[in-house]
């Protein structure tokens, strides 16, 4: 067995490095959950939450995955039967898709071919054709991690305004929240869906929700079966800082420890340091003559980059010899992606070098994998980092 020596490099677009300071903040006896001292960490991080959603109004955090906070947000609003657009990015938008089917949902999902954002004049088309306003919940993946394709929700809430559709706008920006910019209220977002292993730098373990005054007015009059993921008792409980059952407590100290380290940077400048590493990473594939998913500069993920392989190529096989040569994990493609395209996650706790080892990791890989490419992708990414080459960024969104 290989020994390798270092740190293992992992790429992957989340769970993403967790820096040190998280883990020593977390490295801590477990407290009382109902003591003075829990209360003052549960009211501390709702805040700071409210503050990366940038919204005045309740955040629920949940020992949970993503995939908890996209049930909470189906079995507080909806009921089955219940009409919703969704949009068929990739494979998050299929999964979700799939939570919804079980909770006899009547989905109308516009058909996409994994490789853009939503289809923005399609969901335009089937809003205005919803006169008697059936459609009961608009459901968008932001940054879709299995394509590197973003979907900007502003523009689906200028789509809905503008058409005056009363739905609900929900919104999963698990891989976008602190990587991406996001502004819940500013947009009129509903119900946002958010998870603590991408740009929040956390370990998996925690799920959100960001709700507006509409979403839990819909939650009030919503007969769905729910318990668990009740917002009522858990907004009520939280308002002295504590929940109504035992919360994720040692999660908690690193979600304080890692907002506190996006703010000390400034949320801004996170946005532009993802959106600066998004542009290097694809001067990179291009210098390779290798082609990424997002064909539209407008759907350019900044937190990750998913490759497409040359014909007769596997990307798992690719994939293998990186990490087996270099100890990198890289993201694997998903569902009709399998074998065909991998994904290089460049979100989270990340810089320049982080960046450059990780391109000169994929660089080598390619050669030894003996994938047909030209060399000097990680001279591109460079001139990029060094402004020798100027790029366009993604979408100012
Ligand atoms: N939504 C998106 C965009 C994701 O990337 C993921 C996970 O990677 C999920 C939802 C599901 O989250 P989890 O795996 O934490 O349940």
């Amino acid at each position: 067995m290989t020994v390798h020596t270092g740190r293992h490099f992992l790429q992957i677009p989340g769970p993403t490095n967790v820096p040190d300071r998280v883990l020593r903040a977390m490295d801590m006896p477990t407290l009382d959950h109902r003591g003075p001292e829990f209360a003052e960490l549960g009211l501390h991080v709702i805040a700071a939450m409210q503050r990366v959603f940038r919204t005045k109004q309740p955040v629920i955090i949940y020992p949970s995955s993503g995939t908890g906070a996209w049930e909470a947000a189906i079995v507080n609003t909806l009921s089955s039967g219940d009409k919703v657009l969704m949009a068929e990015t990739g494979q998050f938008a299929t999964l979700w898709r799939g939570l919804a089917e079980k909770f006899k949902l009547d989905i109308d999902f516009v058909p996409g071919d994994w490789r853009h954002g939503a289809d923005l004049a399609e969901i335009e088309k089937r809003l205005a054709a919803d006169k008697s306003h059936a459609i009961k919940a608009v459901m968008i993946v932001h940054n879709e991690t299995s394509t590197g394709c973003v979907t900007h929700p502003q523009d689906v809430r200028k789509i809905m305004d503008r058409v005056k559709h009363p739905a609900l706008l929900m919104v999963d920006t698990v891989s976008g929240l602190g990587s991406l910019e996001y502004e819940h209220d500013a947009w009129g977002i509903d119900v946002s869906v958010a998870g603590s292993q991408k740009g929040l730098m956390l370990p998996p373990g925690l799920g959100f929700n960001a709700v507006s005054d509409k979403a839990l007015a819909a939650s009030k009059t919503n007969s769905s079966f729910r318990s668990y993921w009740d917002w009522e008792e858990i907004i009520a409980a939280n308002k002295l800082g504590s929940w109504p059952y035992t919360p994720a407590t040692n999660l908690l100290y690193a979600l304080k420890e890692g907002v506190a380290m996006l703010e000390e940077e400034g949320l801004d400048n996170v946005f532009a340091r993802h959106k600066r590493h998004g542009a290097a990473a694809r001067a990179a594939v291009k210098a390779w003559g290798l082609e990424t998913v997002s064909i539209e500069s407008h759907d350019h993920s900044p937190a990750l980059t998913a490759v497409l392989m040359p014909e007769g190529h596997d990307a798992d096989k690719f994939r293998k010899v990186v990490l087996e040569n270099f100890d990198m994990s890289l993201g694997t493609g998903l569902n009709k992606w399998k074998g065909k395209i991998f994904r290089i996650g460049h979100i989270g706790h990340f810089n320049d070098l982080m960046l450059m080892g990780t391109l000169a990791g994929v660089e080598m890989g390619l050669e030894l994998a003996k994938v047909p490419h030209r060399a000097g992708g990680v001279m591109a990414a460079m001139d990029v980092l060094t402004g020798k080459s100027v790029v366009p960024m993604t979408k100012a969104a």
